[in-house]
């Protein structure tokens, strides 16, 4: 009996996999087919076709990354793991997400005053905060403010992402990070946040959410601070008072 437990639990980790993956590639692939759509057209410039074809790249090289992800889905502990700069993987991320803050009138506010290294997997930490930062842009159809923040200490960096969207109420909050737990029907999968708590688990990190109906959410990440960058960082400090 307990083998057999065990072993539908396995096939439900495959299933909620699966989705997942159909999940988080099926925007990238998008992309790629309206890219090749405009290359077949014969008469644009040498210039738009090399640039297409380098965006082109860049989203199937997303979603292969994607796929790469999910095959250590099973093993969610971190591997791969080197120092990421906060402020340089934020900021790489909102430019990817500038085109759905666009559609949705969102302005995105960033504040990187206080900002350091963490330890982790850029393309897993890419795609926790790109999932965040999704829900956050979709939940303001009519516009508003999404607002990422950085403060360290030298133990703790924290990361605030802030909407002005529509606000869980308190059941909805506890139904967090369950899987296929969506409000957003054919348009959602409920497997973003799910996601982010493995995510962010692996590397050693806390979540504080708060949220409150029509007003906003706002999700607080703390993950312990790269002793190597931080000295690093000392270093370069120490340098330019000698400078
Ligand atoms: P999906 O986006 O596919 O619905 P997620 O796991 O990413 O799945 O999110 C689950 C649900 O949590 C969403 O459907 C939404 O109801 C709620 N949610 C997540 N982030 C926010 C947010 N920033 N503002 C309001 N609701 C949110
Ligand atoms: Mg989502």
């Amino acid at each position: 009996l307990r083998l057999h437990v065990v072993k539908l639990k396995r096939l439900e980790t495959v299933e909620q996999m699966g989705a997942a993956i159909c999940h988080e590639i099926r925007n990238p692939l998008t992309a790629a087919i309206g890219f090749v759509q405009l290359l077949q057209d014969e008469s644009i410039s040498r210039e738009s076709r090399v640039q297409y074809i380098s965006i082109l790249r860049n989203e199937l090289k997303s979603a292969e990354q994607v796929i790469q992800n999910y095959l250590t889905f099973s093993k969610p502990e971190i591997e791969l793991v080197e120092p990421l700069i906060v402020h340089e993987e934020l900021q790489q991320i909102i430019q990817s997400l500038q085109v759905l803050a666009n559609r949705n009138s969102v302005h995105i506010i960033t504040n990187y005053s206080y900002t350091g290294a963490i330890e982790g997997d850029s393309q897993k930490f890419h795609q926790c905060f790109v999932n965040i930062m999704k829900n956050a842009i979709e939940a303001m159809p009519n516009g508003g403010v999404l607002t990422v923040e950085t403060m360290s200490t030298s133990s703790n960096m924290t990361i605030l992402v802030q909407d002005t969207g529509a606000g869980m109420t308190a059941e909805q909050l506890n139904r967090l990070g369950e899987p296929y737990y969506s409000t957003k029907g054919e348009k959602g999968t409920g497997l973003g946040i799910m996601v982010v708590y493995s995510i962010v688990h692996a590397m050693n990190g806390r979540i504080h959410v708060e949220s409150e109906l029509g007003v906003g959410t706002r999700f607080e990440f703390t993950f312990p601070s790269s002793p190597t960058l931080f000295e690093q960082n000392e270093i370069h400090k120490n340098m330019s008072v000698l400078v």
